[in-house]
């Protein structure tokens, strides 16, 4: 008890700038130092060690500084599993919650490092609200220039929607924005990396350390709580449905993905023009991805709304809720539009399908989406730091 009651007087004096012989340290964020007052506590206590890669990370340091801290809060998958077995948790003195503490940070370096730097601040801004808002007024926008020419009900486009909006235009519309939101993640990303590099070790990336953060990624390994039995959610009792829920949409998106592209192979490679129908590859895999992604989204989405309240950071649930709406009514309305495909009510399902889709797609490099990309950068920095001698000849691995 003496030894953590000591870790935690350096750890208040490394958030007020000095460490306790005096030397002046890079000043962090009140955010960054409530991680790094924790950590120094964990570091003793080490309990939670076999939980997931942030506790190994952090037994290879006895310091946090700026880049440490956002290397760790981005591994941290918030699965709740150390609150629940800390015995230093809040009512505790030591109000030790690393979920939160690590969320906290989380959200602020998605800012920090967002491209263009002016832009990051819209973070904070991309709520539920704003999402539905933004998908509302694009289908509305749509829905009255269509409406305007008299399309908007009837049987004219007879199950072909391309006669309303042809191919071309939509790529036309579509991609800069999808180009643009890839471009800004990939900066974003790329400011991250460059800043946690010298901090885990500084080696490059070898292919045994892609490989072991692939599958690390592929099957969310970290929502397993360590023991392989699952998160924490709404209490004490480990559950594996956020982890099933998040590969149902994850697999979804990327299968929904993969038709989208396969479709553009069709068109500008074979030259088979769209629609396609059953049984061909695109629609099979939209409305398999479709499916998928409805069914992970309405789960993720319950299981936000029961979650303890001292899991993450309260303030950014917003921005989850309204990815996981995005997300939700992309497919929701992409699957309205194929099987109205027959019904008056095409044009209007098209304008609903278009504005979700082009509100994801303008929101993705400013939101929750950015968490998948960051993560996975950690876990990739994770794999190759282990793989490289302790700096402090002690590490758990
Ligand atoms: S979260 Fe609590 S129990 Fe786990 S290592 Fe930290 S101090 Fe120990
Ligand atoms: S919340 Fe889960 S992933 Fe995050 S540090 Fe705790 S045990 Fe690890």
């Amino acid at each position: 008890m003496r030894a953590l009651e000591a870790l935690t007087r350096e750890a208040s004096a490394l958030a007020n700038g000095t460490r306790t012989g005096g030397a002046v340290i890079p000043i962090l964020s009140a955010r960054e130092a409530e991680v790094g007052r924790q950590m120094q506590i964990c570091n003793a206590c080490r309990y939670c060690e076999g939980f997931c890669a942030v506790f190994p990370a952090m037994t290879r340091r006895l310091e946090f500084g700026k880049a440490d801290i956002h290397f760790l809060a981005n591994l941290c998958h918030n699965c709740g599993a150390c609150l629940h077995a800390c015995q230093y948790a809040p009512p505790h003195e030591f109000a030790v919650n690393v979920p939160k503490a690590m969320a906290e940070v989380r959200g602020q370096t998605y800012a920090d490092y967002a491209w263009p730097p002016a832009l990051g601040k819209l973070y904070q801004r991309n709520g539920l609200t704003l999402s539905l808002a933004l998908a509302a007024g694009l289908a509305l926008f749509l829905i009255l220039g269509v409406a305007a020419n008299g399309s908007l009900w009837g049987n004219a486009l007879q199950g072909n929607f391309y006669r309303l909006f042809p191919h071309n235009l939509l790529v036309g519309l579509f991609a800069p924005v999808f180009l643009f939101s890839a471009l800004a993640l990939a900066m974003g990303v790329r400011r991250f990396w460059r800043d946690v590099t010298p901090a885990t070790g500084g080696a490059p990336l070898s292919p045994p350390a892609a490989a072991e953060a692939a599958d690390a990624v592929l099957r969310l390994k970290y929502l397993g709580g360590g023991h392989g039995e699952g998160c924490n959610e709404a209490d004490d009792a480990f559950t594996l449905a956020r982890r099933r829920f998040h590969h149902l949409t994850f697999y979804g998106f990327l299968l929904c993905f993969a038709a989208t592209s396969v479709a553009t192979l069709y068109h500008y490679v074979f030259g088979w023009v769209a629609p396609y129908e059953l049984p061909s590859l695109p629609k099979l895999l939209g409305v398999a991805g479709g499916v998928s992604l409805m069914a992970g989204t309405a789960g993720l989405w319950w299981l936000n709304r029961r979650r303890d309240p001292l899991h993450g950071d309260a303030a950014q649930k917003p921005m989850d809720l309204g990815f996981i709406a995005l997300l939700f009514l992309t497919s929701a309305s992409g699957l309205a539009l194929w099987l109205g495909r027959g019904t008056p009510a095409l044009a209007l399902l098209l304008c609903l399908h278009l504005g979700a889709v082009m509100a994801l797609f303008a929101t993705l490099p400013y939101g929750k989406f950015a968490h998948g990309i960051f993560r996975t950068a950690s876990l990739l920095r994770h794999a190759i730091e282990k793989r490289q001698p302790s700096p402090i000849g002690l590490g758990a691995e």
